[in-house]
């Protein structure tokens, strides 16, 4: 699947559900979709799972990690959900960093975790409000205090932020 693709779902899935407002609330994204999120400690490497039970989504996120890397984690599910339920049944994802520090994945693992950050991403992120909000307001995107409250409008992390900002060119 192409990323203008997966932008595009993601984006039209926010308007459908009329979440297009910052910052996205990925609580009501899933409840709209039907899928439960529970806290689910199973331990520390790990962020967040996906468990498909009779087509019935319940996600799984880490109490213990930052409100940031929850929000970026459940919506990291909500892409597996919405993208790859049908190729399996229980998703489980470890500490994956928007960096790829993975030990060996398959191509194919690669990829489906790959569709699911650039979903997860245009689900917090989205274009068009990014756009808006860099027009609108002060932030000055050459510094890191701007960047920082780019981050804290959408309720991402800097880092995410910071990936995002430059795949769509906006510095
Ligand atoms: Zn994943």
């Amino acid at each position: 699947m192409n990323f203008k693709r997966i932008e595009n779902q993601a984006l039209s899935l926010l308007e459908k559900l009329r979440l297009n407002r910052i910052p996205v609330s990925v609580q009501e994204v899933a409840v709209k979709l039907g899928v439960d999120i529970k806290p689910y400690d199973l331990g520390q490497n790990v962020s967040g799972v996906l468990l498909i039970h009779e087509g019935k989504g319940t996600i799984g996120v880490n109490p213990n990690d930052s409100l940031v890397r929850q929000r970026f984690t459940i919506a990291h599910e909500i892409a597996h959900y919405v993208l790859h339920r049908q190729k399996t049944e229980l998703f489980v994802d470890k500490q994956f960093s928007i960096l790829f520090r993975s030990d060996n994945p398959s191509t194919a693992e690669l990829r489906i975790e790959r569709e699911a950050n650039a979903y997860a991403a245009a689900l917090l992120m989205p274009v068009k409000l990014l756009q808006k909000q860099i027009r609108s307001a002060d932030f000055n995107l050459s510094d890191d205090k701007g960047i920082k409250k780019l981050a804290e409008k959408f309720q991402v992390s800097e880092i995410a932020m910071t990936y995002r900002l430059t795949n769509l060119n906006l510095f």
